[in-house]
């Protein structure tokens, strides 16, 4: 249970009754999530999350009971679901914007040995989950769902240099998805050497460590001058979404990814938005399309995501999970398994 700023507890609670439509799954891998360390270093995501509550949002199990009017799922089957649904009736959801629904459900408890799925999640976004790969790698899917999601709307073409701040689990999975797009350069930014490490090892064709070089004239230097054709900002801090403003040619494209705290805002140069025709994006979240999709494409290791789990630890050690990921930087994703 998290019940606030870095105060995470390890408690029994009720095994959740299930009702009409929903699924009650039995947790067989969590996995740990750049905005789960947000909430719980900084704890603002008051939107879509209320507190105490069970914590983790990325998770893949077996379904354990099934609520009644349900032909599908049946018990025992592999499944992933969330970690939201929306509504398909407001006026967002009408336009096909289901990420910005505005009456969205959102899913938290992954970190628990049960997890129960709303009725209207069970129908819109629960997926069985293909044999041959692991519980963690089916977690995987939410994250992914949101890189693809971003990528899509960013328009990455074949041939594209894509640049990339954050070397972190979002970072490396725009990285993984944009080499299978066809980027034909890509170019990882991040202030760790460990993680610019793990960035090569998937393939980055070229890394920048910004504490040790002037990110712009590297960049520069890399593209002949002109910046690449598409710059993502996967961390969500002010200073590199002003960064990656910086980093594209004239008529490219930033994606700023990273969600940063409520309230910031950034400078971006007027000259460079009008003469330069750059565009720049945000997205947010993704949608029940893009959870399949994602689930797919890590089923059939389209994208590998195996070498994002860098650990594993059993649920009772999920503070310790936690504090580590706060510290050290040699892990990316950390398997919870109950
Ligand atoms: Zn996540
Ligand atoms: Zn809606």
């Amino acid at each position: 249970m998290l019940y606030g700023v870095k105060d995470l507890r390890v408690e029994d609670v009720e095994v959740p009754e299930v009702k009409d439509g929903e699924v009650l799954v039995k947790v067989k891998a969590a996995t740990t999530c750049g905005t789960d360390l947000k909430i719980f270093q900084r704890g603002y995501v008051e939107k879509v999350i209320k507190l105490p509550t069970i914590f983790g949002h990325e998770w893949a199990g077996e379904v354990a009971e099934v609520g009644r009017g349900l032909e599908w799922p049946r018990k025992g089957m592999r499944v992933r679901a969330g970690n939201s649904a929306p509504c398909l009736h407001c006026s967002m959801c009408q336009r096909g914007k289901y990420n910005l629904c505005e009456n969205m459900i959102w899913l938290w408890g992954a970190y628990a040995e049960y997890i129960k799925v709303p009725a209207r999640m069970v129908l819109m976004n629960m997926q069985g989950i293909p044999d041959g790969i692991s519980y963690e790698e089916a977690a995987i899917t939410e994250p992914l769902a949101c890189v693809l999601h971003g990528v899509e709307q960013a328009n990455v073409k074949l041939g594209d240099t894509v640049a990339i701040i954050g070397a972190g689990p979002i970072g490396l999975l725009h990285l993984l998805t944009v080499k299978k797009m066809g980027a034909g350069r890509t170019i990882m930014i991040d202030l760790v050497d460990e993680r610019l490490g793990f960035a090569e090892k998937l393939g980055a064709d070229a890394t920048v460590n910004s504490g040790k070089e002037n990110v712009e004239t590297r960049i520069r230097e890399l593209t002949g001058g002109y910046g690449a054709d598409v710059a993502i900002e996967a961390i969500g801090l002010s200073a590199t979404w002003e960064q990656a403003l910086k980093l594209a040619r004239k008529g490219g494209t930033v994606l700023e990814f990273g969600g940063c705290p409520p309230g910031t805002e950034i400078k971006v140069n007027a000259e460079m938005l009008h003469y330069g025709e750059l565009t720049v994006m945000g997205t947010f979240h993704t949608t029940p399309l893009h959870f399949r999709k994602a689930l797919n494409l890590i089923a059939t290791r389209t994208i590998d995501v195996r070498p994002l789990v860098t650990r594993k630890m059993k649920l009772d050690n999920i503070k310790e999970a936690f504090e580590i990921l706060s510290t050290s930087k040699n892990e990316l994703k950390i398997g919870i398994l109950p």
